[in-house]
């Protein structure tokens, strides 16, 4: 009686591993947009991707820019010409 007592306490305790286990699991992901953004190379904020402009250095190197620096780069240039 006892061991079949303490198998299934032993069954719960594993059963309730596996639910917080799933728990943690479902709460990991927190922002599913993650995927789609990425930080600013300049200023790092982080945007949609959608909003960089997404530049290759060196063969591997991905280097994003957002609008308000591309600005600045743009006026900074102007004004060394
Ligand atoms: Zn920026």
């Amino acid at each position: 009686m006892i061991i079949t007592t303490l198998a299934i306490a032993f069954i719960l305790f594993i059963v309730v591993m596996i639910v917080f286990g799933k728990v943690a699991m479902f709460q990991r992901p927190a922002d599913p947009n993650d995927v789609f953004t990425e930080k600013c190379s300049v200023c790092h904020e982080k945007l949609h991707k959608s909003l960089l402009i997404e530049r290759q250095i060196g063969g591997y190197k991905m280097l994003y820019f957002c609008k308000k620096c591309i600005d600045e780069l743009t006026v900074a240039g102007k004004k060394l010409s």
